[in-house]
């Protein structure tokens, strides 16, 4: 192949890394100039201009760029500063870059798979260069973070949870695979937009819509294979459900919003237990929003503690309250309810308000997934902090602009006593004179180690929380640690597949946690002969 090539290909280029013998050797002769630069020096440098800019949307267009230029010098930013980068490949920036994915969209980065390729789904998919895949992150753009209905510009949740798998989970960039399926939108505003970039119709439902994903979903098992890893993101929660409970059987499906979730926020309330003391059966739980996010996280609480107290699971659902955009959830409603609700209605008179129900059902741990932002108010905040002496607050919802409080309101309306965390990264306060660190309760904790047993993965990532950082009343390890939590967590299901008697790989690697390291993808150059 011609030098040129080899510099427009993202997989192999390495800019002015190229040795001076790789660049006799592969015609890069005068096609580049003459400094050579060690991968470091071009970290430093791309790290400066990227600071350089104010807006966080121009420093994800920035990252973008460099993903298309060279690959895995964007790894190795990403890797090297992931506390930094983060907020701008993920959680915030990308909700805002979904929103504006018509302007920025330069090339495609995913599969779009719309009704106008229904019926040949099998061949759209042998149009993506990478022939074997292990991972697909599929959205439909329905429920996008926060944000809602962003139809076919969803594609920069798939496109940046992939590049976390590669990033802190070390899985091959080649094997990863973003897609987006479009059947419309509900959203006006894109329908209106002379540059959408998507159908311009109202959003398919019912059985037009299950066809299409039925003839995905055997499209994918019958090019990649029964091994291949669907992970269903941001789809709207009457989708979800179902789509989750119809393959689950089927295929190796994982819906993030509902158990990634729960399993990153069961690894706080597990952390947390060292600073309040006791366990999770001696607390009450409030949940404000009632949909994948809230019933996921409730169902995996109330499992742990009913393996943890040997009590039946219908039991250990009594501590656990959930508030929707209708109020307390209780058994007067049970008709009404959406079938993921039924579990939690409970005996109780009805309240309306979320400030009413921390009041009566005095909760210990508030829980925000509702999609609202600013919904815990001051007197929320404050009855957490009369009832509780230290409340424990999560703030889930994405992005920033969605979260139901923020940190400094956390801490100030506690009086420094709340420990508080929130899905988006929210920078430390000092509070009398004392520096609190957020921690991130977001799923990308979870989702790039995710082997097979999600609550074994909590396990792991709870028991990495060392003292320091409680002492700093962070209930999760620092984001700089990443790829050794990654290597933990995977380590961790694996030790249990070999407990299981279900690992292929034999003999058994004698230390785990250096196996799953040495198996990671490393983004440092190879060197051509
Ligand atoms: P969802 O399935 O649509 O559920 C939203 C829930 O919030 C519904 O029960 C809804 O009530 C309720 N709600 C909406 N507006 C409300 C209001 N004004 N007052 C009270 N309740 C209200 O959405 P989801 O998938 O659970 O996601 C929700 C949020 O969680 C999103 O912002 C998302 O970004 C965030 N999230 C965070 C993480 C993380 O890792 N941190 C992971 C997943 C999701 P009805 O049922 O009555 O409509
Ligand atoms: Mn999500």
């Amino acid at each position: 192949a011609s030098g040129y090539t080899l510099l427009r290909d993202p997989h192999h280029n390495k800019g002015l890394g190229f040795t001076e013998r790789e660049r006799d050797s592969h015609y890069l002769r005068g096609l580049l100039p003459p400094a050579v630069s060690t991968q470091e020096l071009q970290v430093k440098k791309l790290m400066q201009s990227i600071r350089s800019y104010e807006v966080s949307l121009h420093k994800y267009v920035a990252m973008m760029e460099l993903k298309e230029r060279n690959e895995r010098l964007f790894y190795k930013l990403l890797i090297d500063n992931v506390e930094e980068l983060l907020p701008i490949v993920y959680t915030p920036t990308v909700g805002e870059a979904c929103q504006k994915y018509g302007c920025i969209f330069k090339r495609p980065q995913g599969l779009f798979i719309s009704l106008k390729e229904k019926g040949k789904i099998l061949e759209v998919l042998k149009n993506w260069p990478e022939r074997s895949i292990q991972v697909i992150v599929v959205t439909d753009g329905e429920r996008i973070l926060g944000l809602g209905d962003l139809g076919c510009q969803g594609m920069g949740i798939p496109v940046g949870k992939l590049a976390l798998y590669t990033a802190l989970g070390g899985v091959r960039p080649s094997a990863c695979l973003p897609i987006t399926i479009d059947v419309g939108t509900n959203n006006q505003k894109l329908l209106d937009d002379e540059f959408y970039i998507g159908l311009r119709q109202k959003r398919a439902t019912g059985k037009e819509y299950y066809d299409l994903l039925e003839e995905f979903m055997s499209a994918v098992k019958q090019k990649y294979g029964e091994k291949v890893l669907v992970q269903f993101e941001d789809f709207a929660n009457h989708n979800a459900f179902e789509l989750l409970a119809k393959y689950k059987t089927t295929h190796l499906v994982f819906n993030d919003d509902i158990q990634g979730t729960a399993s990153v926020v069961l690894a706080g309330l597990v952390a947390s237990l060292k600073l309040l003391g006791g366990s999770l059966a001696d607390h009450t739980f409030l949940f404000f929003g009632a949909g994948e996010a809230g019933t996921g996280i409730a169902e995996l609480i109330a499992l742990e503690i009913s393996t943890k107290t040997n009590v039946p699971v219908e039991e250990a659902r009594k501590k656990i309250w959930l508030v929707d955009s209708k109020g307390l959830i209780v058994s007067s409603r049970k008709e009404s309810l959406q079938h993921f609700k039924k579990p939690w209605a409970h005996e109780h008179e009805p309240l309306s308000t979320l400030l009413d129900a921390v009041k009566v059902i005095k909760p210990s741990v508030l829980i925000g997934t509702s999609g609202v932002g600013q919904t815990f108010t001051q007197d929320v905040v404050e009855a957490m902090a009369a009832i509780n002496e230290r409340p424990l607050i999560m703030a889930l919802s994405n992005p920033t602009s969605q979260a139901e409080c923020t940190a400094e309101q956390a801490y100030t309306w506690t009086e420094g006593r709340a420990i508080f965390s929130s899905g988006s990264p929210f920078d430390p306060y000092e509070y009398n004179g004392k520096s609190f660190i957020p921690g991130q309760a977001n799923n990308a904790y979870i989702f790039p180690g995710l082997g097979f047993g999600l609550v074994i993965s909590a396990e792991a990532l709870a028991s990495q929380v060392m003292q320091e950082h409680y002492d700093k009343g962070m209930i999760y390890p620092p984001l700089t640690n990443i790829r050794k939590i990654s290597a933990h967590i995977a380590a961790n299901v694996a030790a249990k597949a070999y407990e299981l008697g279900l690992a292929t790989r034999l003999p058994r690697p004698a230390d785990l946690v250096k196996y799953a390291e040495s198996c990671m993808y490393t983004p440092n150059y190879r060197s051509y002969r």
